[in-house]
């Protein structure tokens, strides 16, 4: 069946699937570059993008993967097609496009903003050699300097730095440091997460066999503090648990998120939520260039979330930005209709415990209660319904 298109200014994401190479902490749907059909599956992002994209998209990010690693002319085709399909140049408030240090340079930041998009994110992770050659990065630290004042050069008026704490074998030594070279920079936003070792990455294979370790709770806890406190002070604030930016700098696709706005994903592997139905495309290409080469959506599974589901999942989210949640607020976007409000309930009972406070009408978490963030918003979480999956497609 082919997919209904989101009403229009449904925000807008794009994935691209390809990397240099593997992080070895990476759990993205992404690829190694070499010997794969890029020309096809691009050829198959802009025909998904001409059968669903929303028009008008309130905000556009590109992410992946690596898409700077396409060269300008492939950029140029896909933002072209792009503008043709939603007419996002004049709707979007935002265009982000995901980068590697290795693959930016000045004439493609200058082309990019050529062709609509407004801010870059880069991918430095860490600027210790020995951490970027754990992590399994193609780039040196040189390399991320000369790629962010490449940016600059071109005009880049937007810029985030992505960094990773808590690196295996680094417990208090180059962080710190690190991360004051990073604000030096005075970079827009900064996304600092403290890393995850997730299943099927070559780092929790290590884990198993004992080869690294993580740093551990408290030790990762002081990191995540220190970071806070060291980006108030550069002027970058926290507004949400890895998310630091100047006032007006604050990422307006991924609030997006965190508010439960819906959203429409085109690539391989990409996920949508549009008015509580999530639904992922097939990962592997040729499955995802087949359907959609048969107009036939590349969807591989999706599920339908509803009243108590879809009203505390939207608490979940909420919870990880500074703001915090307005309970009326959540009630219509998870359009909650009931006298009883679960979660407000929930949210006053953890208030009472000092878990949460409430500030201008919005429940947060506190500076304290941010080191217990993940038991306290799942707390909200009320089982999904399994992802149904379509006996006609093959596996992603
Ligand atoms: S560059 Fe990014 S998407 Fe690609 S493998 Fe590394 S972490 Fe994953």
């Amino acid at each position: 069946m082919p997919q209904e298109r989101a009403p229009s200014g449904t925000s807008l994401y794009v994935h691209l699937p390809f990397c240099q190479a593997k992080c070895h902490y990476c759990d993205f749907f992404s690829l190694p570059a070499e010997g794969q059909d890029i020309g096809g599956t691009l050829d198959a992002i802009v025909a998904e993008s001409a059968q669903r994209s929303p028009r008008s998209p309130r905000t556009l990010f590109i992410g992946g993967g690596t898409p700077s690693l396409l060269s300008i002319a492939e950029l140029r085709y896909l933002l072209d097609a792009l503008e043709e399909h939603t007419g996002f140049r004049a709707s979007s408030s935002e265009t982000t496009l995901e980068c590697n240090p290795e693959s930016l340079d000045r004439d493609k930041a200058a082309a990019l903003l050529d062709l609509g998009v407004t801010r870059l994110s880069i991918g430095f992770q860490s600027l210790d050699p020995k951490v970027l050659e754990l992590f399994g990065r193609v780039h040196t630290t040189d390399q991320s300097l000369r790629a962010y004042d490449a940016a600059r050069q071109a005009g880049v008026r937007s810029l985030n730095i992505d960094m990773i704490f808590a690196a295996p074998g680094t417990e208090g030594s180059s962080w710190g440091t690190a991360l004051g070279r990073v604000l030096d920079l005075e970079p827009e936003h900064l996304s600092a997460y403290n890393l995850a070792f997730e299943e099927d990455t070559v780092f929790s294979r290590w884990l198993d066999q004992g080869r690294i370790k993580r740093m551990g709770d408290d030790a990762e806890l002081e990191l995540l503090y220190q970071t806070r406190a060291a980006a108030r002070a550069a002027g970058l604030e926290p507004y949400e648990i890895s998310n630091f930016a100047r006032a007006g700098e604050e990422c307006a696709h991924n609030l997006g998120y965190w508010a439960n706005k819906s959203y429409v994903g085109i690539g391989p592997s990409a996920v949508s939520c549009v008015q509580g139905r999530r639904a992922g495309n097939a990962k592997a290409l040729q499955t995802y260039r087949r359907r959609v080469g048969e107009g036939t959506g590349a969807e591989a599974w999706s599920e339908q979330l509803e009243g108590a589901a879809r009203l505390g999942e939207t608490w979940w989210l909420g919870l990880r930005t500074q703001r915090g949640v307005k309970p009326s607020e959540a009630r219509e976007t998870a359009g909650w209709q009931e006298h009883h409000d679960p979660a407000e309930t929930r949210a006053r009972a953890l208030a009472g415990e000092g878990l949460l406070e409430e500030s201008r009408g919005c429940f947060c978490l506190t500076e304290q209660s941010l080191a217990l963030a993940d038991h306290i918003s799942a707390e909200f979480l009320v089982a999904p319904p399994t992802p149904s999956r379509s006996s006609s497609l093959s596996a992603p």
